[in-house]
């Protein structure tokens, strides 16, 4: 079941290729039915609190009419950041499924587990590595596609 809400993540994710943003996608469940999704959309948004979660937890509060998410999953495509993890506590999500760790800035697993603190009032599960493959491919061939775009417009600069 967890593959079936995380594929919708991912159609989120490249709505947010489909725009030059890094492939981040995310939606929230409750009761079994899909009550917001969104995408990254920081570099359209010159906005960095625009994370995919954040979005989907703000559009899932409005669509509930409270900030408690207490009967609600959220999925996300990439392990949550210090910001999303500090949103997910606030919104008391109980349940975090993520698709591919995020050694550099993951704060649920890879660099420290936020949401298995003890001394927050809120703790969630956490369900890592749901389609990690298509997620993180996602992710490197953004990147590297990136890489190769930059190289290109080196390349194509006149000579001295
Ligand atoms: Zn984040």
């Amino acid at each position: 079941m967890h593959e079936v809400y995380m594929r919708a993540a991912i159609e989120e994710a490249k709505k947010a290729e489909a725009l030059g943003e890094v492939p981040i996608g995310a939606v929230v469940v409750k009761d079994g039915k899909i009550i917001s999704r969104a995408h990254n959309l920081r570099e359209t948004s010159q906005n960095p609190t625009t994370h995919a979660e954040l979005l989907a937890i703000q559009a899932a509060s409005e669509a509930v009419g409270s900030f408690r998410l207490e009967d609600c999953t959220l999925y996300v495509t990439l392990e949550p950041c210090v910001m999303c993890s500090g949103a997910i506590i606030m919104s008391r999500v109980p349940l975090v499924v993520y698709g591919a760790p995020d050694p550099k800035g993951g704060t649920v697993d890879s660099l420290m587990n936020l949401l298995d603190e003890p001394r927050f009032n809120h703790r969630a599960e956490v369900v890592s590595g749901v389609l990690q493959e298509e997620c993180s491919a996602m992710l490197k061939a953004f990147f590297k596609n990136l890489r190769l775009k930059a190289k290109q417009k080196k390349n194509s600069q006149p000579g001295p």
